[in-house]
């Protein structure tokens, strides 16, 4: 496990530090707000959907170094799959963060997601890890209406 604490703690950091799709998206399709009060992470997801694809996805907010890398990754992860499998993938993400931090993680085809594997041992950062996908599935069960609010 040392290795994916390693790999875990460089690419959190990079992703910390630079975070990838950060900003706000022109014309978004769907919007959510997420928050993680035990923590104090804040942060909005915007999609660009068209034709059951992710289009784009954009992310802004600010929070602690696992959200806003976790958002970071999952806006990677998400851009151009269909939704089935974006839905795929959040089943996939929540079950390894969420699984026993003694067992082998199951990665599956969470590519780099995989190191998040590495908050399994941090109950508390479980949520931090998960914000950005809650708050994507909210945006995605919007059925296509952007809150002006
Ligand atoms: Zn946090």
């Amino acid at each position: 496990m040392s290795e994916l604490r390693e790999l875990y703690q460089s690419v959190i950091l990079d992703h910390n530090k630079k975070p990838r799709n950060f900003g706000a998206l022109d014309a978004p399709s769907h919007r959510a707000e997420g928050n993680n009060p035990l923590c104090g992470d804040q942060l909005q997801v915007m999609l660009l959907v068209a034709d059951g694809v992710v289009k784009d996805v954009k992310f802004e907010g600010q929070g602690c170094a696992i959200s806003t890398a976790s958002a970071s990754l999952m806006t990677e992860a998400v851009k151009g799959r269909p939704l089935a499998e974006v839905e795929t993938l959040f089943g996939a993400f929540h079950d390894l963060v969420t699984s026993d931090p003694k067992v082998e993680p199951e990665t599956g085809d969470l590519g780099k997601l995989s190191v998040f594997a590495g908050v399994r041992e941090f109950p508390m950062r479980v949520k931090c890890a998960t914000l950005s996908w809650h708050t994507l599935r909210a945006a995605l069960a919007e059925a296509g209406s952007v809150s002006t609010e």
